[in-house]
């Protein structure tokens, strides 16, 4: 058994990364912050049963930071293409889907975002 100084009983692995967790914080809660983040946003979409191109979709609006928080829990997220800004709650949207009450990848980036 390896010890490095530090007794290996004590190493806390990230469930998402395998990576040992080393703020206090970050033990506590059982997993890196990053990845914490990310399971929440995963479970989010679970929740709401998001098609896979639509997670897809979402984590690219979040990644390319393509929306403006208005209020809270309310974003302006723009359009793939860019040229509409879309008014968004975690249960409304005003692109196309959302009028016809459809979840749309832009009510999925207000729940993985609140989430
Ligand atoms: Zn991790
Ligand atoms: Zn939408």
């Amino acid at each position: 058994m390896q010890t490095n100084g530090q007794p290996a009983s004590t190493e806390v692995h990230c469930p998402r990364c395998g990576r040992i967790l080393k703020s206090e914080k970050s033990i506590k809660r059982g997993a890196g912050e990053i990845c914490l983040r990310k399971m929440r946003e995963a479970e989010a979409a679970i929740k709401l049963n998001a098609k896979p191109e639509q997670i897809a979709k979402a984590y690219e609006v979040i990644e390319l930071h393509a929306f403006d928080r208005t209020a809270q829990g309310r974003y302006d997220i723009i359009s793939g293409d860019a040229t509409e800004l879309y008014d968004t709650t975690k249960d409304t949207c005003t692109c196309k889907a959302g009028q016809y009450s459809k979840l749309c990848y832009h009510r999925l980036v207000v729940a993985m975002l609140s989430a």
